[in-house]
């Protein structure tokens, strides 16, 4: 008998949203420009590349990783500047507390909200989790379309809210008055997912203590660790100890933990690339301006959203020419036409430039 298990079995046996589903598609990058995915294009400070070195010579990794994290923990919050009473919970990524928090508020029925477009994983989740999943379209000018959001969150009672803040992938960040309404109205809990703190700077955690229902979310992906694959949830205790009991319990390794220890010893480091990114930002928005035919708009993040005549025909010739970015074309209606640019390196962004230019110009 074959060990191959016949596609009929995997079809009878698996979920009907598990069959639906399209696995998260990450392009193979080798050999690009690569402006696809928000990191960081700076690398470890060189002045950070010995001590890191030595402290990973002498890592521990035949023993299991300290599970509660103790040291990284103390260090977050404190970089964090976390309100007294509040506390942080650590995910293998942000991906994962959004996986985390899912399985803890899914209840028969249970509905998870968020606005369109957004982060895909959200709705993703979901139907991971087996969650019901409701989007609700933002403005014309990716504004909260603040009395359809509210309608929303009336009419289906969501256990679980996620909003961007700033939004990706959009990248503006949404008015703190709506959301903070968004908050109030919400029978369940408000998750706002701060991913690119570090390039607003506009934060959800001075108001933990005032809403019972908030929970903020951010991740060290945009700030020089996305291979570290490190996020962490803020909040009270009430809400923290339980989800607690949800994290697998070595989900962050001892590699990981050492060197982002090591690296929030020089949080000022990271911060000032941030800020350096901004002024990239600033840069390249101006550059794409000023193209005949690009719609760019404004970003509080670290990449740039611009709308231009065939997309799809603009990204494969941007490929072509060595540059990989993220072609946003054929997924939301909104986005018809979009491409999503992460702001890299003055090198990096003149590439991407140039490439665009010929690519207008010469399509074929
Ligand atoms: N939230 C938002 C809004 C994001 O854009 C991303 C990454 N694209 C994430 C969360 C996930 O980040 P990570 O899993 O790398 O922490």
């Amino acid at each position: 008998m074959s060990s191959i298990p016949a596609p009929s079995l995997v079809n009878a046996l698996l979920r009907r949203e598990i069959l639906d589903l399209h696995a998260y598609h990450v392009p193979d990058s080798a050999g690009y420009v690569k402006l696809d995915a928000m990191e960081n294009p700076y690398s470890i400070p060189p002045e950070l590349r010995d001590e890191i070195a030595r402290a990973v010579a002498d890592a521990p990794i035949n023993r299991y990783p300290d599970p509660g994290a103790a040291t990284l923990k103390e260090k977050i919050r404190s970089v964090t500047g976390l309100p007294q009473g509040m506390d942080v919970l650590l995910g293998n990524g942000s991906d994962e507390l959004i996986q985390l928090l899912a399985l803890a508020l899914n209840k028969p029925g249970a509905t998870l909200l968020s606005v369109e477009p957004s982060f895909v994983m959200y709705k993703m989740i979901a139907a991971f989790t087996g969650m019901r999943y409701v989007g609700v379209q933002l403005a014309g000018d990716f504004s909260l379309d603040l009395p359809a959001t509210l309608a929303a969150i009336e009419r289906e009672q969501p256990a679980l809210v996620f909003l961007a803040y700033p939004n990706n992938p959009t990248g503006n960040l949404f008015s703190a008055d709506a959301v903070k309404q968004i908050i109030e109205a919400a029978p369940g809990l408000v998750v706002v997912d701060e991913a690119y703190y570090a390039f607003a700077r506009d934060s959800f955690i001075p108001h933990l203590a005032r809403y019972p229902n908030l929970l903020v979310m951010r991740t060290f992906s945009k700030l020089g660790m996305a291979g570290l694959r490190l996020g962490f949830l803020a909040g009270s205790a009430a809400w923290l100890d339980q989800l607690e009991k949800l994290r697998l319990p070595y989900n962050v390794g001892v590699l990981p933990q050492l060197v982002a220890e090591k690296l929030l010893d020089h949080h000022d480091v990271l911060l000032r690339q941030a800020e350096q990114l901004k002024l990239e930002r600033t840069r390249l928005y101006r550059q794409l301006e000023a193209v005949a035919g690009v719609q760019v708009y404004p970003s509080e993040a670290n990449f740039l959203l611009f709308r231009v005549a065939n997309a799809t025909a603009a990204f494969d010739g941007l490929k072509r020419r060595g540059v990989l970015i993220k072609n946003l074309n054929g997924g939301h209606p909104m986005l018809r036409d979009c491409l999503r640019v992460t702001v890299g390196t003055e090198d990096e962004d003149a590439k991407f430039m140039a490439a665009l230019q010929d690519t207008i110009t010469q399509p074929a």
